[in-house]
């Protein structure tokens, strides 16, 4: 029997989730908790420039996605596709609930000799919304009122995206400061094994948001999380795909084997950096781009096309 909202729920806060409302959740980030004791950051800030201890992770779709992909390390007890306005929270109540549910799970570090207090009370105080964590966020139905919402705030924000809901994405007024969308599949078929869409259109939806993103008027990002045997290689493919989104830059990164991914895949799944390096010096030659950085320990390459300079 599938598992019910109130179990997942359970399974969630068992896992160090808060559940805002009925659809929302916060995570502290792995590398929040790095960077607070260790000062080590997460990839996306040496990237991008964020800061790792002042980034709020939250998801405002916990229980929707319109996939299921193998490589998917959240507990995947998605009930729907869909997210009403009728059941949706407001964006104030959201940005308000999660801001207060990271202040709580922030409030763990305190006192410990490894965290400044400065550093802790910045964490308490984040300046970036990072709009992922699990499930389809593109699914919650004021997703660009939350956006003006935290930029009003002084926050910067990121939002993951599969990429299924290019309607949603051509109508926001308010877009988030970083765009990704996850292309996880070179051709139809790998896509239809591997991402295991939820909706008979899948990857019809992420061509016409791959076609969409040059007219959004935001920085894109192309993430393509490689699986060996499954989806490493192909880079003609991909690029055929990546030149249709003019992405500001392209994020290729090796899966790795953790959470709930386990139950369908392998170790043997992981590609090595080398691997991972190979794919986007190959990937960054039919573009056009150029290898612009690395992290090793993330198996992450980072890829642009020159609109970088603008950062
Ligand atoms: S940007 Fe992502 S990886 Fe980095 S701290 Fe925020 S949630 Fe964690
Ligand atoms: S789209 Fe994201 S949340 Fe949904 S199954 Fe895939 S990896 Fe998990």
């Amino acid at each position: 029997m599938a598992a019910q909202p109130g179990d997942i729920r359970r399974i969630f806060e068992k896992q160090g989730y808060e559940v805002i409302g009925d659809h929302a959740a916060v995570k502290h980030c792995h590398w929040l908790r790095k960077s607070l004791l260790f000062n080590t950051p997460c990839y996306k800030q040496t990237f991008y420039g964020i800061e790792s201890h002042r980034c709020l992770q939250m998801t405002p779709a916990a229980y929707q996605c319109t996939q299921k992909c193998l490589f998917c390390w959240r507990y995947q007890g998605f009930t729907d596709t869909a997210l009403s306005p009728a059941e949706a929270m407001d964006p104030d109540e959201l940005l308000e609930g999660c801001v207060a549910a990271h202040q709580r799970l922030v409030s763990g570090f305190k006192g410990d000799q490894r965290c400044s207090p400065e550093r802790w009370e910045e964490a308490r105080d984040p300046k970036h919304v990072a709009c992922s964590l699990t499930g389809e966020p593109t699914l919650y139905p004021f997703l660009s009122d939350f956006f003006e919402r935290c930029h009003r705030r002084g926050m910067t924000t990121f939002l993951v995206t599969n990429g299924t809901m290019p309607r949603v994405l051509a109508t926001m007024d308010v877009l988030p400061t970083q765009l990704y969308v996850s292309v996880c599949a070179p051709t139809k078929e790998i896509y239809r094994r591997l991402c295991c869409p939820l909706v008979p259109d899948g990857w019809e939806r992420l061509m016409e948001t791959l076609q969409l993103l040059p007219s959004l008027g935001t920085r894109t990002v192309i993430r393509h999380t490689l699986v060996d045997g499954w989806n490493l290689g192909h880079e003609r493919e991909y690029a055929a795909l990546d030149s249709r989104a003019e992405p500001w830059f392209v994020e290729p990164k090796g899966y790795v084997h953790v959470g709930y991914s386990r139950q369908r895949l392998t170790m043997d799944h992981m590609p090595s950096h080398a691997d991972v390096r190979r794919f986007g010096e190959h990937l960054a030659n039919h573009l056009g781009y150029r290898v612009l950085a690395e992290r090793p320990r993330s198996r992450v390459v980072l890829l642009g096309g020159g609109r970088e300079r603008m950062l």
